[in-house]
C-alpha cells in the first residue's frame, strides 16, 4: 500500500532510504512548480530537490544562462574566473547587513555537507579548541563530520559518524516539549539556562567549545522556527565565551524565510554562514562565508577539485539577480503568511492535524496519531494518498510526523492553494 515496499525499476532498489521507492514514477522533466512524467502525469512539487529548486524547474534565465555559457565552460579549481567574479560580486550584494563589507567567502563543495565540515574546522582552527555545540533536530549533513553534527539517531546509528567532540543542547520545541518545556517562553528560558550551566559550571564535564552551528529555522527536523530570543541569547553567550556562532542557512536561507536569510529574523551577526543548496541554480555548490578577522586558513587546509564548478557559478548569479529583479523574497514572505493561515485553519479544525510551524516557505504540519493510527503512519498515508493524487510531499521531524512545505519559491498561489486544498481533503478522509 505504502510506496516504500514498492520495487519498480530493476537493478535500482536497494535498501537504502530512496525517494525512488516513495514516489515511484519516473519524471521526465519539470516546469515552474510541478514535475512531470514520461507518460505526461503532472506532480506539483512541494520538494523542489529539498529546497535546491528556488526558481522552480526549467527556469528560462537560468538555462539561457548556462546554454550561453556551455561553450567557454573552465573547469577552474580555485583560479580566478570572470564567472566566479561576476557571481561573487552578485552574492556579496545579498549577504546580510552584519557581514556587510566583512566578509570572506570560501567555495566548499560541491555539497552542503562539506561546507559545515569546512565551518567546523576553520573555528576549530581560529580558536585552538575542538568542541562544537549542536542542537535537538538538528541536520547539518551525513558525511562523517557534518553526520556527528546531526541529531537523528538513526541517521548515526552504530557509530556511523566520525564522533566530533559534540555537545547536543536542547532547541525550543514546545509541541512535544514536556513539562515547562511545553511552555513556548519557558521552553526559550530553560535551553537558554541549559546551554549557560554547561559553560559556566566548571565541573559540567564539558569544555568550552569553538563554535556552536545552528539552523534559524530547522528543515529536516521538522520545519521548528528557532524563537529569536533564543539565537539572541546564544549570540550573548558565544559573546561572553569567545564561542564562534555558525549559522547554518543551507536549507532556510536564499529567500527561503521570508527574508534573504533567516538568521535575520533574529537580528544577530553570525560569525560564520553555511550557504548551498539554492545558491547554484540547481548545480552543485556550496559557500562559507565568514569574518575577515577568522580567514586564518594556510595554502591546503580545506581544498577539492569541484570548487571552481562554472555552471554553478553562471546559473547562481542567474538565480540572485532574478530574485533581486522580481522582490522574490518579499513575495515569499506574503506567500508565507497565507500558508501559515491556511495550516492554522488545518490545525483548528482537524484532530489530527497537531501543529503548523513555519515560515514563509519552510512549514509544515505536524500530525498527530490516534487509536489504532500513530502520528508516522498518519503522515505517511497522507503523503502516499497525496502522491497518488499528483503532490510530492516529504515528512520530516519527529517519527516523520511532520508533513513538509518547500516549494519553490515562485509556485503561483493557486497551485500552493490546490495542494493544501487535496491535504484537506485527505485530513478529512483520515
Ligand atoms: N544543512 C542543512 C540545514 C540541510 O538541510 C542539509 C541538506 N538537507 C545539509 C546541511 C546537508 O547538505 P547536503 O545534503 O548538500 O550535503
Amino acid at each position: 500500500e505504502i510506496a516504500e515496499n514498492w520495487s519498480w525499476v530493476e537493478g535500482v532498489e536497494s535498501r537504502a532510504r530512496s525517494y525512488a521507492r516513495r514516489f515511484p514514477v519516473e519524471f521526465s522533466h519539470g516546469q515552474g512548480s510541478e514535475l512531470i512524467t514520461a507518460d505526461g502525469r503532472r506532480f506539483i512539487d512541494l520538494l523542489a530537490g529539498a529546497g535546491v529548486q528556488a526558481l522552480g524547474h526549467a527556469h528560462p534565465r537560468i538555462l539561457a544562462a548556462i546554454a550561453d555559457e556551455q561553450a567557454p565552460i573552465i573547469s577552474s579549481l580555485d583560479l580566478t574566473t570572470s564567472a566566479k567574479v561576476r557571481f561573487l560580486q552578485t552574492f556579496l550584494g545579498v549577504l546580510p547587513k552584519s557581514l556587510e563589507g566583512d566578509a570572506k567567502v570560501h567555495f566548499c563543495g560541491p555539497t552542503g555537507s562539506d561546507g559545515v565540515e569546512a565551518a567546523c574546522k576553520l573555528a576549530r582552527r581560529v580558536t585552538g579548541r575542538r568542541g562544537l555545540f549542536t542542537f535537538y533536530g538538528s541536520y547539518h549533513g551525513m558525511s562523517q563530520g557534518a553526520l556527528s553534527l546531526t541529531a537523528s539517531r538513526d541517521a548515526r546509528r552504530a557509530g556511523l559518524d566520525a564522533r566530533m567532540d559534540v555537545t547536543f543542547c536542547p532547541f525550543p520545541y514546545p509541541f512535544r516539549g514536556k513539562g515547562a518545556w511545553s511552555d513556548p517562553e519557558a521552553a526559550i528560558d530553560l535551553a537558554l539556562a541549559h546551554v549557560e550551566t554547561l559553560l559556566e559550571d566548571d565541573h559540567s564535564g564539558t569544555d568550552i567549545p569553538a563554535a556552536m552551528i545552528i539552523e534559524a529555522v530547522q528543515g529536516e527536523g521538522g520545519s521548528i522556527v528557532a524563537p529569536p530570543r533564543f539565537l539572541r541569547g546564544l549570540r550573548a553567550l558565544c559573546d561572553r565565551f569567545g564561542i564562534l556562532l555558525i549559522l547554518d542557512e543551507i536549507q532556510a536561507g536564499m529567500g527561503r524565510s521570508g527574508r534573504w536569510w533567516a538568521l535575520e529574523h533574529a537580528d544577530i551577526n553570525p560569525d560564520m554562514m553555511v550557504v548551498s543548496k539554492a545558491v547554484g541554480g540547481g548545480i552543485p555548490m556550496a559557500l562559507l562565508v565568514y569574518r575577515k578577522e577568522y580567514d586564518v586558513w594556510e595554502p591546503g587546509d580545506h581544498i577539492g577539485t569541484f570548487r571552481g564548478q562554472h555552471l554553478a557559478f553562471v546559473a547562481g548569479r542567474a538565480v540572485l539577480e532574478e530574485m533581486q529583479e522580481s522582490n522574490l523574497v518579499d513575495r515569499v514572505a506574503q506567500m508565507g503568511s497565507r500558508l501559515t493561515q491556511r495550516l492554522q485553519s488545518l490545525v483548528d479544525r482537524y484532530d489530527m492535524a497537531g501543529e503548523a510551524r513555519g515560515v514563509g516557505l519552510l512549514q509544515g504540519l505536524e500530525l498527530v496519531g490516534r487509536p489504532g493510527l500513530t502520528a508516522s503512519e498518519a503522515s505517511r498515508t497522507v503523503q502516499a494518498r497525496l502522491f497518488e493524487r499528483g503532490v510530492v510531499i516529504e515528512r520530516g521531524g519527529r517519527d516523520g510526523a511532520t508533513l513538509r512545505f518547500l516549494p519553490p519559491l515562485t509556485i503561483p498561489e493557486t497551485t500552493l492553494d490546490q495542494a493544501v486544498d487535496l491535504l484537506e481533503q485527505e485530513l478529512a478522509r483520515l
